[in-house]
């Protein structure tokens, strides 16, 4: 293809004049297709270095392109390269291409999606003799109706976010059902609806949906998408029927009843979602086999195949219209931010147009996602989780009894490096859950009133870093740092020595999976106690039985962080 065919001339000469100014020099620009889907108005974003190359793709927007200029017949992308452009593409449908200097050749890594959709059109749909008229008896026209939906379909065919408050009565889900299932079906599009309550989830699903569906005529898919914590985990299902996992008789009566029904239903049931039960599950007896994150062994789990969570996603994949709840649609878009777009770790698919019901909340659930925290009960749930000694009132195994289990240290290549490792984590373990409750203790000294009520507590960075009388605070905080990281230097080092036998032993993977957890407590930890993101405002919680100090950061613009994962 001639260079003509999708770089404007104009854009050719800016970008020309940009390279002559460099000496030739790599650069990065950001640019728009016009409609014939030639790159036009290149923007110079920066000269082209790995260091902040990541920060400068932020500066792209949605349907635009990367390009990168590169010496002539060096046309081929870096692995970061190829790793980021994926990202944006998938993210927000931005392309992404190579350009010599000599202006005589391209590659695109990524080329856009069709980026001028066919038009919807509900003219016929909302009228008084339309046809959600002719089709649903006692149709009851309503203005309002009819005026949201045209105002949703021109923000869809205008590629405008839109904002509706619509009271009730007005027939709103139809309202905006109708034009973005017709966007949806013609051009091929996922579009999510995220709601804040069960009951207009069970609405949509049950009745709105299936009735659009005989009135649009046409053929699409939906699904409910639950957060993954509803789903049964095949390997932890497993291990609760050999009785690996825990001491049954540690369990009240109520619970063990439970277990043992959770048991019989776990052998059947096709879907693995908790809401077949006929009970309410005891938080602490779901939590045995609940599917996590952070336990999940992904491609190494032998049960991935018959994963309930996993069939989800190709469910979720393959459907055209999810319907979602804000906790869901924000934990996602939590999971993209942090993980650079890892599939793997997703809860939604790729989509392109998302509709928020019953919005009133949505800015505090954004913010919660987007908030950093560290308290005194997680640190201690998660050092019981690594190791807690074997002991009768335990339920749970911690991991690194776990691998003791399940690891005949004869196999180890260092069985002796092995064995000092274990005993010095089992004995470190108990010296760092009282040095973090020095440091918590001593927040809560400091900060403690004589009545009963919670405390909430605004920090700043001049009164945690430079006030005299938060001096020994202080001193406790860096000892406190510096005791983790040891530890986490511990952790990894037994990763590596029992990291062999990981292609055997899922127990190696869900030790490596608390390695993670722990290094990420770490990150919080530091990120909240340097005080240093002006983007951010710091607290500190203490529950009213004084038994818990949470410290949270939370980003005073969510705007920000939406408009790089959402818009
Ligand atoms: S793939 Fe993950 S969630 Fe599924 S059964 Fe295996 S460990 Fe559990």
């Amino acid at each position: 293809m001639d260079i003509k065919d999708r770089f404007s001339e104009e854009s050719l000469q800016t970008i020309k004049e940009y390279l002559q100014e460099n000496n030739n020099k790599s650069m990065i620009f950001k640019a728009t297709f016009d409609d014939n889907e030639l790159i036009q108005e290149p923007f110079f974003l920066s000269l082209y270095k790995k260091k902040n190359f990541e920060e400068t793709l932020t500066k792209v927007g949605k349907n635009e392109v990367v390009i990168r200029t590169t010496k002539p017949n060096q046309l081929y992308p870096s692995d970061m390269e190829l790793e980021l452009s994926e990202e944006l593409y998938n993210r927000r449908n931005i392309a992404y291409s190579l350009l010599s200097s000599d202006l005589d050749d391209f590659y695109f890594v990524q080329d856009i999606d069709r980026l001028f959709l066919e038009e919807v059109n509900i003219e016929n749909y909302f009228s008084k003799d339309g046809i959600l008229a002719k089709e649903i008896k006692g149709f009851e026209y309503r203005k309002e109706q009819e005026e949201m939906a045209h105002y949703i379909q021109d923000a869809i065919n205008e590629d405008r976010k839109i904002i509706i408050e619509a009271g009730t009565g007005t027939g709103k889900t139809l309202a905006y059902l109708i034009p973005a299932i017709k966007w949806a079906v013609v051009n091929k599009k996922k579009v999510i609806i995220a709601t804040n309550t069960i009951n207009l989830q069970e609405q949509l699903l049950l009745k709105d949906i299936p009735l659009a569906k005989s009135i649009i005529k046409e053929d699409f898919s939906y699904v409910l998408v639950k957060g993954r914590s509803n789903y049964l985990c095949k390997r932890l299902f497993n291990e609760l029927s050999i009785g690996r996992s825990i001491d049954i008789e540690i369990f009240s009566m109520e619970a063990r009843e439970q277990i043992e029904c959770i048991l019989k239903w776990g052998n059947k049931t096709k879907t693995g979602d908790k809401a077949e039960l006929p009970f309410e599950v005891y938080p602490d007896v779901w939590e045995l086999i609940q599917s996590t994150t952070e336990l999940c062994l992904g491609k190494k789990c032998p049960y991935r195949k018959e994963c309930f969570y996993m069939k989800t996603r190709m469910e979720k994949m393959e459907a055209d219209i999810l319907i979602s709840n804000h906790h869901v649609f924000f934990a996602d878009l939590n999971v993209r931010a942090e993980t650079d777009f890892d599939s793997e770790y997703l809860i939604l698919p790729r989509y392109d147009m998302v509709i928020f019901d019953e919005a009133h909340n949505i800015e505090s659930v954004a913010r919660s996602y987007f908030s950093v925290e560290v308290s005194k009960i997680s640190f201690t749930r998660l050092l019981n989780r690594i190791y807690q000694k074997k002991n009768k009132r335990k339920k749970e195994k911690s991991a690194l009894i776990r691998v003791e289990d399940t690891i005949d240290e004869k196999d180890l290549e260092d069985s002796q490096q092995y064995a000092y490792l274990l005993n010095t984590l089992k004995e470190e373990i108990s010296i760092l859950q009282n040095i973090g409750d020095e440091y918590f203790d001593e927040i809560r000294k400091i900060y403690e009133t004589n009545t009963e009520a919670p405390i909430r507590k605004s920090l700043n960075n001049f009164e945690m870093t430079k006030s005299r009388f938060l001096e020994t605070l202080r001193d406790k905080k860096d000892i406190f740092q510096s005791k983790l990281a040891d530890f986490l230097t511990l952790m990894m080092s037994f990763n590596n020595v029992i990291d062999e036998e990981k292609e055997k032993n899922p127990e190696v993977i869900n030790f490596n999976n608390h390695l993670k957890m722990f290094k990420a407590y770490i990150d919080s930890f530091k990120f909240i106690n340097s005080f240093e993101d002006d983007n951010y405002i710091y607290w500190l919680d203490i529950n009213s039985k004084r038994t818990n100090v949470l410290l949270t950061a939370t980003p005073l613009n969510i705007a920000e962080k939406l408009s790089t994962v959402l818009f």
